[in-house]
């Protein structure tokens, strides 16, 4: 089978065949239908973020069961499933506490750097996060995926796994928005956008959408956003604090990078928190000012795959897109081959499109 190679990073993808192992036990071999391209990845491609190379990335991803191993229970062949990256162990301390996506085994579960699941020719191949999206075959864990409705179209189940989950997951169970709050969203990507969507389906009043893009501040709209604030040609703080009369209830940062987590904590009025949704990269440091800090009880939270049990989380997503409350269709930009993948993410890098999504034949 086919997959993207990273072979060196910083480095481009190269596509070739491949060859992928038979499940073990707890494991399940995928056809892949689609996977969309994530900013995450972006920093292992350009070396910002470790991996073992080389590695078959994309994280965000859905597809077809083909075989389950002997201790998989309730999948079969033919089942269409979403894969996400939140995979756990089910046992260790915060995954009895039901917070599986803090999970403290998940890099022990599933194959070792020593067994990858993959070769190209004669070498190990990794899968990067233990998935290995962009490829059209994966072998992944059973804690790794679970099982949509089959109408659900493929490109639109794989941005359940990631970016929709991420997003909508920030707002119900991270910041646990409430009706009639205010809301800041900076940086309107695929994760943005849901962060929008679920300030609107958690019934926020206003949702302000900061981005120095008008295009993505157009599509901020269609998914809910009230106001929307160009930072490209305005001071977004000094912007959304006057249009929210003193700061947001919740303040969301999706780019990921030092200054603009910065200006969501300055957006946050007094006693409400700034949420970083969006990944830095691995040697950055963040500041904030420390007066306002504690005078203004002020508060800065990670929060990673929208502190969702994803089991629960994305069929639940895959419902309220069946009701026609969530939506999906408008998040993809364009639809690409496999061999078109570094296009894709050049196109991510720009920060012109919401999602690319690698389509393939099932
Ligand atoms: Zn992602
Ligand atoms: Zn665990």
């Amino acid at each position: 089978m086919r997959a993207a190679i990273l072979a060196e990073a910083p480095g481009k993808l190269f596509v070739d065949d491949v060859t992928i192992d038979s499940p073990d036990a707890n494991e399940v071999l995928v056809r892949v239908g689609a996977c969309g391209l994530c900013h995450s990845d972006v920093h292992v491609l350009d070396g910002h973020l470790p991996a073992v190379l080389p590695t078959v990335p994309g994280h965000e991803a859905a597809g077809v069961v083909e075989a389950v191993g002997s201790d998989v229970t309730g999948l079969h062949p033919g089942d269409h499933v979403v894969m996400c990256t939140a995979q756990f162990c089910g046992t260790c301390r915060p995954c009895s506490r039901g917070e599986t996506w803090l999970c403290e085994r998940r890099r022990q579960i599933g194959r070792t750097p020593q067994l990858p699941p993959l070769r190209w020719g004669d070498r190990p191949l990794h899968a990067l996060g233990s998935l290995g999206g962009l490829a059209e075959q994966m072998l992944v864990h059973r804690n790794a995926l679970v099982a949509v409705p089959p109408d659900l179209p493929l490109d639109r189940a794989a941005l359940l796994g990631c970016a929709v989950l991420t997003g909508v997951g920030s707002v119900f169970n991270g910041a646990r928005v409430r009706p009639g709050e205010t809301v800041a969203v900076i940086g309107c990507g695929g994760i943005g956008l849901n962060i929008v969507q679920g300030a609107r389906l958690a019934g926020a009043e206003r949702i302000v959408a900061v981005d120095r893009q008008s295009a993505k501040l157009d599509l901020a709209r269609v998914f809910g956003a009230t106001d929307v604030v160009d930072a490209s040609s305005t001071d977004p703080v000094a912007e959304v604090v006057e249009r929210t009369a003193g700061g947001v209830d919740h303040a969301f940062e999706a780019v990921g990078l030092a200054a603009t987590i910065a200006q969501a904590f300055d957006m946050a009025r007094p006693g409400r928190t700034a949420y970083v949704v969006g990944v830095p990269a691995s040697d950055a440091t963040i500041e904030v000012p420390g007066g306002p800090l504690v005078f203004r009880s002020k508060g800065l939270r990670g929060l990673i795959m929208g502190a969702s049990r994803f089991k629960d989380d994305i069929p639940m997503l895959a419902r309220l897109y069946e009701q026609g409350r969530l939506l999906l269709d408008e998040l993809i930009a364009e639809r690409i081959d496999l061999d078109d993948v570094n296009g894709g993410y050049d196109t991510l890098r720009t920060g012109t499109a919401a999602r690319s999504v690698v389509t393939f034949d099932t």
